[in-house]
């Protein structure tokens, strides 16, 4: 049996440990978070990443869980839509949802740490990296210089209880900044993104809000109905961090995945965990 350690039990990790054969290799994940994200902000799965859920069995869970996003348009900050985008039949699925019933397929002989790792664990036949875009792994393996750059850009995002109007549904590009809005289960799945000094480490997401509010005054009536409707309990607010390039994604027995990959990051419109 091949010994492999992945660290980092987010989506990427998980998913891993859910595909990999128990009969050939020995599993362990080390996960330092202790319960899922209170904030269940969504995740629009495209036909690649449903291609994913269906090889670990949980297509249909996450289907039977999560809106269908049907379409949407690319629009003006006043709302015009440039550019619409139908039939694509994704999936807006709620992260906690998704880690779930990641964690589900999960076979029953990987064995599941938790806690911090502070170390690269020694040992292994293969050490996969799945620790997100502040990666332990990737600083200690390709050194300080690979590690995470603050962006100049701040992302807010969350949930509100009503559901999207569908004229309001898509991506808003205005001079410097998005606006997202979509379905989520029993609500609206919204973000924002622009340049900000906020933070980078503890926002508070009340006063982000707020920063959100005026900045988007003038932008379409429903994203300012959204930002109205957001509360600080059901949003999250956090700086953008990106990761530079490598030339490879393995060295020695050690593989990135995921956000730990450089250039695999999460976009501008979305943040990090
Ligand atoms: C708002 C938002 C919307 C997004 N929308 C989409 C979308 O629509 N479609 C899409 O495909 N992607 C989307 N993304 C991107 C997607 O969320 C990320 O690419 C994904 O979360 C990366 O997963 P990951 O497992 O690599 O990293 P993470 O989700 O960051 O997970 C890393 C895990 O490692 C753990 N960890 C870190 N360090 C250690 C350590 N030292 N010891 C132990 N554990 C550790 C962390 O606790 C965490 O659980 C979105 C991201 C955000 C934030």
């Amino acid at each position: 049996m091949k010994k492999v350690e992945i660290v980092g039990g987010g989506i990427a990790g998980l998913a891993l440990a859910g595909t990999l054969d128990p009969s050939q290799f020995h599993v362990t994940v080390h996960e330092q978070r202790t319960g899922l994200p209170a904030v269940g902000t969504t995740l629009a799965m495209w036909p690649e990443a449903q291609e994913a859920l269906a090889s670990l069995g949980i297509l249909d869970a996450v289907r039977e869980n999560s809106p269908t996003i049907t379409g949407g348009a690319l629009r003006s900050a006043a709302g015009m839509p440039w550019l619409s985008v139908e039939g694509q039949n994704l999936v807006g699925v709620a992260r906690h949802t998704l880690l779930r019933l990641l964690d589900s397929a999960v076979p029953p002989t990987v064995q599941k740490r938790n806690g911090k790792v502070d170390e690269v664990p020694g040992d292994a036949y293969l050490v996969v990296a799945a620790d997100g875009v502040h990666s332990m792994v990737r600083r200690s393996i390709w050194g300080q210089g690979c590690a995470a750059k603050l962006t100049p850009y701040l992302a807010v995002r969350g949930v509100i209880a009503e559901e999207p109007g569908s004229e309001t549904i898509g991506e808003y590009w205005g001079r410097g900044d998005l606006f997202g809005i979509g379905p989520s289960s029993g609500g609206t799945n919204w973000y924002a993104s622009f340049r900000s000094g906020m933070g980078p480490e503890r926002i508070d997401v009340g006063e982000a809000l707020a920063v959100a509010r005026r900045r988007y005054a003038g932008h379409s009536q429903g994203i300012q109905h959204v930002l109205q409707a957001a509360t600080p309990d059901t949003s999250l607010a956090q700086r953008i961090w990106t990761t530079p390039p490598l030339r490879r994604y393995s060295r020695d027995n050690v593989v990135l995945i995921g956000d730990a990959a450089p250039r695999h990051g999460t976009q501008p419109r979305a943040g990090r965990l």
